[in-house]
């Protein structure tokens, strides 16, 4: 994958998928396909960085399967089959979701539109031979925020295994400060201000298969082998 289709707001990302959406109906409605079977405005689900057995074994091919193909799809395609009764074209997925997190009757389209995003945004923030130590400017904040990465990794930890129920744990920055959050359900930190460098899924599908209900040994492994840091750094860049 490119450096510049994981940019941290994917707007860009985005707007490329928008914009072959758009390419794809055009062409369907000069093969004389019917037009709508293609929303000029539809979200494609963008591609898993790297094959489904790429983290095993702290996340099994099997796992990503189901997490990707299944729960990631289907969180697309809901957004999409909502936004064809919305007047929202032209807006980035993460314009959409934190437009619908305003309204309290687009509870709907703020849960898929931002689960889409989290799980795009998680797959990214993970890689083969992750972990370790992070760099630069973000290693520096790790160390004036926290004290140093080993209480930040603790601090995620904390976040990520008390979250009661479903939701994500997440790295973001926060008055210029990194804090280590969490969310229920869809949640994410930009509804509250805050700019998310990482993601963790603590929902339960991203870790039964594997571990059952020890959430904190996923937790653990992830942090330890899987954290991309410079997808991390890239994003507190942007
Ligand atoms: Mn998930």
């Amino acid at each position: 994958m490119q450096s510049d289709q994981t940019s941290p707001n994917l707007s860009r990302r985005e707007f490329v998928a928008a914009t072959a959406a758009a390419g794809l109906l055009s062409m369907a409605g000069s093969l004389g396909f019917a037009k709508d079977t293609l929303a000029a405005e539809a979200f494609a689900m963008p591609p898993l960085p790297y094959p489904d057995n790429a983290l095993e074994p702290v996340i099994s091919a099997n796992t990503i399967s189901f997490h990707y193909s299944k729960h990631t799809k289907l969180y697309y395609d809901n957004t999409n089959k909502i936004l064809e009764t919305k007047p929202m074209a032209g807006m980035t997925l993460e314009k959409v979701f934190l437009e619908a997190a305003k309204d309290a009757a687009a509870m709907a389209l703020f849960n898929n539109a931002a689960q889409a995003w989290n799980h795009t945004f998680y797959w990214n923030g993970l890689k083969a031979g992750g972990g370790g130590e992070p760099k630069g400017k973000l290693a520096e904040m790790i160390h004036e925020s926290f004290g140093g990465l080993e209480n930040c990794l603790k601090a995620l930890t904390e976040a990520a295994v008390t979250q009661f129920g479903s939701g994500w744990a997440w790295l973001a920055v926060e008055g210029g400060k990194l804090a280590a959050v969490k969310t229920g359900n869809a949640g994410n930190p930009m509804t509250n201000g805050q700019k998310p460098l990482l993601a963790i899924d603590v929902w339960e599908h991203a870790y039964y298969l594997d571990y059952q209900n020890r959430r904190a040994d996923y937790v653990k492994a992830v942090l330890e082998k899987l954290v991309n840091w410079e997808f991390a750094a890239k994003n507190l860049e942007a």
